[in-house]
């Protein structure tokens, strides 16, 4: 089956097929992790399913792929070691969440003290 137009024109699907280089921290065969290009902390990552999915809207029925973003999100938070002092998980949707890149993925921010109130 060829790729749908939005996943030729995907950035984050030409990073997790390793056509565009990134600074991979984690891959299996569903999720890859890697160092955002724009670190707004100290430890700032994207981890991303492989599979093209908008934005998390899109993938509310499938709890097994969400699930799996999610885990290897706090996988890659304790492997960055920011479990002790702590880090924020976010997803951005859409326009009023200020999503730029539109293909799911959960940020992963810490090293710093962020703003304790969100937006
Ligand atoms: P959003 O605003 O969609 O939630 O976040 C998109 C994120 O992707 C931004 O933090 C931005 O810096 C990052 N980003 C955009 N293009 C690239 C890229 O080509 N490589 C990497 N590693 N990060 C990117
Ligand atoms: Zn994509």
């Amino acid at each position: 089956m060829s790729a749908s137009a939005s996943e030729q024109d995907c950035v984050f699907c030409a990073i997790t097929r390793g056509d565009i280089p990134s600074d991979r921290v984690y891959s299996d065969d569903q999720v890859v992790a890697f160092r955002d290009i724009n670190p707004q902390a100290p430890a700032h990552l994207l981890v991303a399913p492989r599979r093209h999915v908008a934005s998390i809207d899109q993938l509310r029925d499938d709890e097994a792929l969400l699930g799996r973003v999610m885990s290897v999100a706090v996988r890659v938070a304790q492997a960055e070691d920011l479990a002790e002092s702590g880090y924020r998980l976010a997803t951005n949707h859409g326009r009023d969440g200020a999503q730029t890149v539109p293909h799911l993925h959960v940020h992963v921010l810490g090293g710093r003290a962020l703003r304790g109130r969100l937006g």
